[in-house]
């Protein structure tokens, strides 16, 4: 790998997220965990969205769960566009940043500032070793679909399905977890590609 991603910069606004016991500043997106959390599953209904996973984490409180994202947290970054990393609303006149795996039709973890998405890349243990396998999808807008949790399998597993935003009919069905974002008319290059042409751009 190039020298580079050690001195990547930290945006303001992510050295200013609550931290875990190591020092690393904890992604908005994540959940949080006090000692007293059982890390059940809270289900709820209102007439917006139908049944919905809901979650009253704080960040900053209790044991970040890197790798899993808040339910609450996710859904108001989605809809709201806010970055995923910082929490700070993204302009619309910025191009956005979708971090994912090749071709991602959709993605499950919220738009991030495109400093804030050269950051994640060059630091996050998970997205750094991934390396080429890793996209970055930049958009200037984006729609959005629902993860909705449809049932169980004879395994225990999840069923989920994606519907449209707002249908009305699935309300009814099955329980929303996420928001799905589908980037419009996005250019994608690989990770370390698009870092190294941004670092490139600024020398
Ligand atoms: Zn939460
Ligand atoms: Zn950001």
């Amino acid at each position: 790998m190039n020298g580079s991603w050690r001195s990547a910069p930290m945006p303001q606004h992510v050295a200013q997220l609550p931290r875990n016991t190591a020092g690393r500043p904890v992604p908005g997106n994540v959940s949080w965990y006090e000692a007293d959390d059982d890390g059940s599953i809270l289900v709820t209904s209102n007439d917006e969205l139908g049944g919905h996973i809901t979650c009253s984490c704080t960040p900053g409180r209790g044991t970040p769960a890197f790798g899993e994202q808040c339910p609450v947290r996710q859904r108001e970054f989605m809809v709201q566009r806010l970055c995923g990393l910082c929490t700070k609303g993204i302009a619309t006149m910025e191009q956005l940043a979708f971090v994912g795996e090749t071709d991602a039709g959709y993605y499950l973890e919220p738009p991030l500032h495109q400093d804030c998405a050269a950051y994640a890349l060059q630091v996050c243990p998970r997205l750094h070793a991934a390396g080429d396998r890793i996209e970055v999808a930049l958009a200037q807008t984006y729609t959005l679909m629902e993860d909705r949790i449809v049932g169980m399998t004879a395994g225990g597993e999840l069923r989920r399905a994606r519907f449209a935003f707002g249908d009305p009919v699935a309300r009814h069905l099955a329980v929303l977890e996420f928001y799905l974002a589908v980037p419009v008319a996005p250019t994608r290059q690989t990770g370390p590609e698009w870092v190294a042409n941004r670092t490139q751009d600024a020398a």
